[in-house]
């Protein structure tokens, strides 16, 4: 912990931390070093973690990067931090994230954009850049993090870090400051899929506190980790009778070349592993960003309308009546992204265009998932990118959030669909961006997480 947290001091320009408290962390990691003593001990104990910000932490701040909820201090842990201090885990810091999860780059942050430790000039990703940044820096073996559209995967492929989005529900909401509730789940970062899949075993379980948490008999994700995918046949390559399905739609003309180069040669690792390609279609995936902009902006509108001055956080000092404050509130609190979201969620739910949007979205989003299961009859995994380019330099789309919106054509539909998703460093871009990572998604059907852990494992 005290070496961490050395490095986190020296590599402060990075701002992947929006609060550290060594004196916290340190006895901690003292009591850790105690049960480790006793021999009362889980694989993870003393081991430091840093959490995203959008859990809620006792005795921290718990900002979700807005300056709405700036000095915030929850009176309870969020079941993620409960789960993983129980375990032995070192709490180093909250991370910086894109304000209540919105954006894809970090920059939506009221406390500064990160940087991409890999190239400075570059964003980390988002919305789990500070979590992403501090796996890639070496300022933290392990992170929390959340995905209700890719922002796991994402991040984690900008930074060149390993994360996984399990299948919706499988980890807590309860403490995690909800943005699109049918969407939002909580996962892992670490530096290899074995990591994260020990996290997994402590984060995931069902929670009473969370009325969509899956009940299910708790799994050891590491069960497969260095096995042959037919383990009875030994005389097997290790993946040989691994179906990988690469949907076409995730392969088009948008996908820049680079990242179709790094791609496509993990695929041919994947093969000399002993796997075989097979081509799938998921005909909705260009529908997946209107519909995921319908729906998210909904529901957080919905989510948001806590945060009215009275309840938590900022309050503006003056005010001439209720509804004047909830007005200067929220206005003063909220950033321009966050407004933005507000004002179309409560638009699509508004009487007379419900139907034409928040329906129709509805709608697709079950053709989406359906679509999944077509897939997943003709394959056992399915892998493509994780976004269409490498990281983008920071500020290079800051003003045209359309833009933004469109680099997460490959992870949306994974969520709508509730799916478990991951992303895996598959190498770098070219020319000027030989320095920035590239992330091989690797999609697995509902529940098939220790699955698409061991096929990370066996490539790392
Ligand atoms: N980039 C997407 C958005 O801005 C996804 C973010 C996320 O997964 N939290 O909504």
């Amino acid at each position: 912990a005290q070496s961490y947290l050395s490095r986190i001091e020296a590599t402060r320009e990075l701002n992947a931390f929006v609060q550290v408290q060594p004196e916290l962390t340190l006895e901690q990691a003292r009591a850790a070093d105690a049960r480790l003593a006793q021999g009362d001990a889980s694989p993870l104990t003393g081991v430091p973690v840093a959490h995203k910000d959008v859990f809620v932490t006792r005795g921290w701040q718990s900002t979700a990067g807005s300056k709405m909820l700036a000095g915030y201090q929850s009176p309870f842990d969020a079941t993620v931090v409960e789960r993983l201090t129980r375990a032995g885990m070192v709490t180093l810091g909250k991370t910086n994230m894109d304000e209540f999860a919105m954006g894809s780059s970090n920059e939506n942050s009221a406390f500064g954009p990160v940087r991409n430790p890999w190239d400075t000039h570059a964003v980390p990703g988002g919305s789990s850049g500070g979590s992403a940044a501090a796996v890639a820096a070496g300022l933290a073996p392990a992170a929390t993090a959340t995905d209700t559209g890719g922002s796991i995967r994402q991040p984690a492929s900008f930074s060149g870090v390993t994360g996984i989005k399990p299948t919706y529900g499988r980890v807590s909401r309860y403490g995690m400051i909800a943005f699109a509730s049918s969407l939002d789940q909580g996962g892992p970062m670490a530096k290899s899929a074995a990591d994260c899949a020990l996290l997994l075993n402590a984060m995931a379980g069902f929670d009473e506190r969370d009325s969509t948490s899956l009940q299910r008999e708790d799994e050891d994700f590491t069960r497969h980790l260095g096995q042959a995918w037919r383990p009875e046949n030994a005389a097997d390559k290790p993946l040989a009778g691994l179906r990988i399905g690469l949907p076409k739609e995730y392969f088009g003309a948008g996908l820049a070349d680079d990242v179709r180069a790094a791609v496509d040669a993990a695929l041919k690792q994947y093969e000399a592993l002993g796997a075989t390609l097979v081509s799938v279609s998921l005909p909705k995936t260009e529908l997946s960003i209107p519909v995921y902009y319908v729906l998210a902006p909904a529901e957080a509108s919905s989510n948001l309308s806590r945060f009215d001055g009275v309840r938590y956080g900022h309050r503006a000092a003056e005010y001439r009546d209720l509804l004047d404050m909830y007005k200067k509130s929220r206005a003063e609190g909220f950033g321009p992204e966050v407004k933005r979201r507000i004002l179309v969620g409560t638009y699509v739910l508004s009487h007379g265009y419900y139907d034409a949007y928040y329906l129709q979205a509805q709608k697709i989003r079950r053709i989406i998932a359906q679509d999944f299961q077509e897939a997943f009859k003709a394959c056992d995994v399915i892998m493509g990118p994780v976004a269409p380019s490498v990281a983008w330099d920071i500020g290079a789309k800051g003003d045209d959030p359309v833009q933004m919106y469109l680099a997460d054509i490959y992870t949306l539909s994974v969520s709508l669909a509730g799916l478990p998703g991951m992303s895996v460093p598959c190498g770098f871009g070219a020319g000027q961006s030989a320095k920035r990572p590239v992330g091989l998604q690797i999609i697995g059907n509902y529940f098939n997480e220790a699955r698409m852990l061991q096929i990370a494992d066996a490539f790392q």
